[in-house]
């Protein structure tokens, strides 16, 4: 638990186990992961409303379910977004529920409500998604940052089968954005990383990458990616890493006319 503002006030606290409203469900954590989100609380780089459980990407089972409920039941194996949104406010209403502008939303693991580093959580009713058979509940509990990547590639990014794309950074964020403009067509996809990277960009490599680049050790990787572009540029690039520098470095790939996902 984050328990007050500032650097650190990282706690182990034993707290009740919550009660669910009419319209909530409560939920037994059974796979959680942890999020720049999270590292950035704290180290008081983020907004969120102490003193707060962490933890918004996880899965669980449905424990217990308030009296309105009808669309889980327990035991159903669920997830959910971390946004429990107001669906009133401007941005609610024009389709983009992540950035809603309620003043009292909620947002599990950061504000109003306890997120997913505990053994168990509530949320609305109507932010629960079931997990598909097949799919196990720790793949699922990558199921909200999957979706951010979703929105950010298929959505946002304009991905044409051959397109040549750069994803910067081989986290978690860049690995799922690799996988996904593979499944997108993309023809061939650099993954670019630190030193401190190499066993991630090993993986970038087995799910999808065709080159890998050490931005760190390489003396000059725009150069690079104008070797394997024709010196055009890439068509897209997508930034994972969250990097300062690697924003100014996407304009350096991208092609003229090309397109950066931030
Ligand atoms: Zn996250
Ligand atoms: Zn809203």
């Amino acid at each position: 638990m984050k328990t007050a503002r500032g650097v650190g006030n990282l706690e182990l606290r034993e707290i009740d186990i919550p009660k669910p409203k009419r319209d909530e469900v409560l939920i037994e954590v059974a796979a959680a992961g942890i999020c720049g989100t999270d590292i950035h609380i704290k180290h008081d780089q983020a907004f969120y409303t102490p003193p707060v459980v962490l933890g918004h990407e996880y899965s669980g089972k449905v424990a217990e379910v308030g009296e309105d409920v009808t669309s889980v039941a327990v035991g159903n194996r669920v997830v959910s977004p971390a946004t429990a949104y107001c669906g009133k406010c401007h941005q609610c209403k024009t389709g983009h529920m992540n950035r809603c502008t309620a003043p009292d939303k909620r947002i599990l693991g950061t504000s109003n409500a306890n997120g997913a580093f505990a053994k168990y959580l509530v949320v609305p009713d109507y932010i629960v998604h079931q997990v598909p058979k097949g799919v196990s509940l720790e793949e699922a509990a990558l199921a909200e940052p999957f979706a951010c990547v979703v929105h950010s590639v298929i959505d946002k990014t304009p991905i044409c089968p051959g397109d040549i794309v750069v994803v910067q950074g081989p986290g978690t964020m860049g690995l799922m954005a690799t996988q996904i403009a593979k499944s997108m067509g993309a023809g061939k996809i650099i993954v670019t990383g630190v030193t401190a990277d190499k066993w991630r960009l090993d993986i970038a490599k087995k799910i999808g990458a065709d080159l890998t680049i050490d931005v760190q050790s390489e003396s000059d990787p725009v150069s690079i990616v104008n070797n394997e572009t024709d010196g055009q540029g890439a068509d897209a690039v997508i930034e994972a890493s969250g990097a300062c520098v690697a924003c100014t470095q996407a304009l350096d790939f991208v092609k003229v006319a090309g397109h950066v996902t931030l």
